[in-house]
C-alpha cells in the first residue's frame, strides 16, 4: 500500500481501512490514514482490492442517494 502524499510503501491493518461503495461497482473506493503523515487516502477500490479487503474484515460503508 502506498500513501499518495508522502509516497512511502505503508503497513495499514484491516481496522485501518475503509471500504465505500457508490451506487456502482466502479464508484468503490478505499481510503486509509497513513501512519507515516497522517494523511487520509482514498483510493479507487477495484474488484480485487474489494475482495481483499472485505475478506480481511475491513469495515464498509454504502453510499446512497440522498434523495432516497
Ligand atoms: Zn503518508
Amino acid at each position: 500500500m502506498y500513501c499518495s502524499e508522502c509516497r512511502e510503501k505503508v503497513e495499514v491493518p484491516a481496522e485501518g481501512f475503509r471500504l465505500t461503495f457508490g451506487r456502482t461497482a466502479t464508484q468503490a473506493h478505499y481510503s486509509f490514514g497513513c501512519p507515516l503523515c497522517g494523511a487520509a487516502v482514498r483510493k479507487p477500490a477495484g474488484e480485487k482490492i474489494v475482495a481483499a479487503l472485505t475478506a480481511a474484515g475491513v469495515r464498509t460503508m454504502r453510499l446512497v442517494p440522498a434523495e432516497q
